[in-house]
């Protein structure tokens, strides 16, 4: 037997341990809302080029992990939850280039925004006291799905987008309006809006806190604040964690989550009384086990074979191959957690949301709440 202290006597000091911590493309954070680093780990991120999304997989190929788990922490003293170590800006940036460099997949990632436009407004509809035109800010608008449905029926839309191609397809959807490309905060706006809206928005950026004071700050007393975010309060949630697996929701782009205990509090903070809330399962749609047993066949193409019709050939590395007894268990998995969460988006109007996508309508007060 050798001893091991004379080979690597500094393998445990707290030096050693600093200097190989994070690789260059990841950073440790603390909470963004409460500033604190008391968190409890929640679950791991696979490694990324296990990831089970192909566009997922090709966007990380930019990026080194350095091997090191990248774990969804919830804050011990407000509950937010959030990825650390995370992406570096130019990290992140490089991921999002690689991804939307792939022909197809900027369509992927919006295609299915469009169905459910309508529904929110006329969900927002009572909110606004009758006004006849209501103006409108979408933040982070991508190519205007949700500006156009306020837009024929009358209302005057802002929007603004941090990608210069969503934003030009914005701009032509809506007959020439300008979108502001860039950050909302250098906005010029005459007046403050009945309604502002983020959708699909907090949770990619990087300190969302301030972010969502600053829009909440444009919308006049009486004005509608509306949220899309993930839930971590789901059912789907939930579920993983008594089955000891890893939540489905959990993603690499998604750098924070929410629930709807923790929304009521930010909200309030923000001088905002919530109206509202329900969710839905991010695709509403029962499973088909028939229409997938195709994909179980032995073949050995690995895990991409029918998942990614809008993935571009040949840009993507497949997965190792999979037995098909782990196949089938896999995909027999699959199809309980979808049932499971089409079961938890419950009525259209839901006490207790409990889907993994989760609305938020807020109320700007009429006075700004008391330090
Ligand atoms: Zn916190």
């Amino acid at each position: 037997m050798t001893s091991p202290s004379a080979e690597h006597p500094y393998s445990h000091s707290i030096l050693h341990a600093t200097a190989v911590a994070h690789a260059p493309d990841f950073e440790a954070v603390v909470c963004d809302y409460c500033g604190s680093t008391a968190a409890e780990s929640l679950g791991t991120l696979p490694p990324l080029d296990q990831l089970p999304f192909p566009m997922h997989r090709l966007g990380a190929s930019a990026l080194e992990s350095g091997g090191q788990a990248i774990h969804f922490v919830r804050c011990r003293v407000c509950g937010l939850v959030y990825m650390t170590p995370r992406p570096t800006e130019s990290a992140i940036a490089r991921f999002y280039d690689t991804v939307y460099a792939a022909s197809g997949a900027a369509d992927a990632f919006e295609s299915d925004q469009h169905e459910r436009t309508n529904d929110l407004l006329d969900r927002t509809m009572p909110y606004l006291d009758g006004v006849s035109t209501p103006s409108l800010l979408d933040i982070g608008c991508g190519r205007g799905q949700f500006l156009v449905a306020a837009q024929q029926r009358g209302w005057r839309v802002y929007g603004s987008e941090l990608s210069a191609v969503a934003a030009r397809a914005a701009s032509d959807h809506l007959g020439g309006v300008p979108i502001h490309h860039g950050d909302f905060r250098s906005m010029t706006l005459d007046d403050s809006l009945d309604m502002v809206s983020l959708l699909e928005v907090l949770e990619h950026l990087r300190a969302p806190v301030d972010y969502l004071r600053a829009a909440a700050g444009l919308i006049r007393p009486g004005g509608v604040l509306l949220l899309e975010v993930p839930n971590v309060a789901s059912w789907e949630y939930y579920a993983a964690r008594a089955l000891r697996q890893d939540y489905r929701g959990f993603i690499i782009e998604h750098l924070y989550y929410f629930t709807p205990a923790l929304m009521s509090r930010l909200l309030a903070d923000l001088g905002l009384e919530v109206c509202h809330m329900s969710s839905r399962h991010a695709t509403a749609s029962l499973p088909n086990p028939l229409a997938d047993l195709r994909a179980l066949r032995p073949a050995n193409s690995g895990e991409s074979a029918g998942a990614d019709a809008a993935s571009p050939a040949g840009s993507i590395s497949p997965l190792p191959p999979v037995s098909l007894p782990r196949k089938v268990l896999r995909q027999a998995n699959n199809y309980l957690m979808d049932t499971i969460s089409y079961l938890s988006q419950g009525p259209r109007i839901n006490p207790r949301p409990a889907g993994n996508t989760l609305y938020v309508w807020g109320r700007k007060r009429s006075s700004s709440p008391r330090a």
